[in-house]
């Protein structure tokens, strides 16, 4: 049965804020196999996500947006369109990705003296 309009929008905020943060810590010079792994996340993150009427307008986003995993401004940029895509469509504000680095820091930096992405 449908989510209720409160339930999306709780889900779709949690949702969109771990898809821009995967970008934002995802590797400046990714492997090809980080790059397959982030490519394949963006295919199952639709795939399966949990709003059915959601994944299917989300799934015409990224049939004529192809998901852009060469690096790590390259994809948090191509978030931002994506999201920016559903924005429009539900009548939001258009966000402005130029400061999309800042936004999803998320202050994890010192994680990085651990040597992980
Ligand atoms: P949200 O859109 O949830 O955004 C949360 C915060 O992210 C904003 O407050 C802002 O700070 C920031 N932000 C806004 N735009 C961007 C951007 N372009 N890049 C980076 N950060 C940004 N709801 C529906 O009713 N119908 C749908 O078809 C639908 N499809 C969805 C598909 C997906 C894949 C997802 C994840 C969610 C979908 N939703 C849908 C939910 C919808 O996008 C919103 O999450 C929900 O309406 C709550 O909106 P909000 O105004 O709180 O901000």
């Amino acid at each position: 049965e449908p989510l209720t309009a409160v339930c999306r929008a709780e889900l779709g905020r949690a949702a969109w804020k771990l898809f821009h943060t995967v970008f934002a810590r995802f590797p400046d010079k990714p492997t090809a196999d980080e790059s397959t792994a982030l490519q394949s996340y963006i295919h199952l993150f639709q795939r399966l996500y949990p709003c059915g009427e959601c994944a299917a307008h989300f799934r015409t986003i990224i049939d004529r947006y192809p998901p852009q995993v060469s690096s790590r401004s390259v994809a948090a940029a191509w978030g931002c369109h994506v999201h920016n895509e559903v924005n429009k469509s539900l009548d939001k504000p258009i966000f402005d990705c130029s400061n999309i680095g800042d936004f999803y820091d998320c202050g994890c930096a010192k994680d990085e003296e651990g040597g992980k992405t």
